[in-house]
């Protein structure tokens, strides 16, 4: 592929992008990311972007070594090294290099990382024709335990979760809470329409605080339509009009058969198909742009 990758500091070829076996990222997890999406020449919400993962810094106690503008600028010179324009950005600190204890005080400086490439979450037919989920065993995190609002490096639960909807033949899971209450999916804040109103589970229910979810809300605010942030379960969404997901990776994707039940009439409904023209506008003109030479934005 041969790609430019930012590490520590430097702009490096891919070969050469390589972080100790002894990183707390690998050895257990520990570390902080963000996945975020360029669309003709302009990162999308990157501001949003890096100022949650500051806050997942923060909650996990690791002092990130670069400001947030130095943050900002890593971003985008990334995206220029490799000539992305339209891509997946892939921006990761992790703990840094200690000893094979988990103590983090043992790690004196965070590793930071940043992949500019691209990503195909689901095939294209199911953007047309809708996905098959299914819910499945493994409840979503506690939130007093391992808080899915700090998008940490330990997905071990949504990849239960994702191997769990393959071995039920399905591609993306639908991650319910202890009490059965619809969470989210593996990578995707979930949404449900009822009798024209846009209903999504609150945060302090356990899910990520999604920034294609703040999206759709606003978007879906500024057409009038009435938009809830509410707990609901399986029942809500077998009976739902619509059902669709929303994630920077995947965007916005729609759902129609929820656990063997058809949702709606099986088809990608007109609540959806309005919010996706309005994502698609406002990708066109959000965020800073990528082919500006550093040197000319000064002054
Ligand atoms: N939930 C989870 C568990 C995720 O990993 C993601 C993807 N980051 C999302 C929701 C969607 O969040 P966003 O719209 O910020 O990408």
């Amino acid at each position: 592929m041969g790609l430019i990758i930012y590490l520590d500091g430097k702009f490096v070829p891919e070969e050469e992008a390589k972080v100790s076996v002894f990183d707390h990222g690998y050895l257990y997890g520990d570390g902080v990311f963000e996945g975020i999406r360029a669309y003709h020449g302009r990162v999308f919400k990157l501001k949003e972007h890096i100022d949650r993962l500051y806050e997942s810094a923060k909650t996990i106690m690791l002092d990130i070594p670069l400001s947030k503008e130095e943050m900002t600028e890593v971003v985008v010179e990334t995206c220029r090294r490799n000539n992305i324009r339209d891509g997946y950005i892939r921006l990761v600190v992790s703990r840094g290099k200690g000893d094979l204890g988990l103590d983090p005080r043992k790690c004196p400086r965070p590793t930071v990382m940043c992949i500019a490439a691209t990503i195909t979450l689901y095939p294209q037919e199911f953007y047309e024709k809708g996905l098959e989920v299914k819910t499945v065993p493994t409840p979503r995190n506690l939130s007093e335990a391992c808080n899915p609002r700090v998008k940490s490096l330990n997905y071990l639960n949504n990849i239960y979760a994702k191997i769990e909807a393959n071995l039920a033949g399905v591609l993306e899971a639908l991650m319910l809470n202890a009490q059965g209450y619809v969470c989210e999916a593996t990578g995707d804040n979930v949404f449900i329409v009822k009798d024209g109103e846009l209903i999504t589970p609150p945060i302090y229910l356990g899910i990520l605080k999604g920034i294609t979810r703040d999206v759709v809300m606003q978007l879906a605010r500024q057409r009038g339509i009435t938009v809830k942030e509410e707990v609901f379960t399986r029942h809500d969404v077998f009976n739902a009009d619509e059902v669709f997901l929303t994630g920077t990776a995947a965007e916005l994707i729609p759902v129609i058969k929820v656990d063997g039940r058809v949702i709606g009439d099986g088809k990608p409904g007109p609540m959806f198909q309005q919010l996706l023209q309005d994502f698609r506008a406002l990708t066109e003109v959000d965020g800073p742009e990528i082919f500006v030479p550093a040197t000319e934005k000064v002054g």
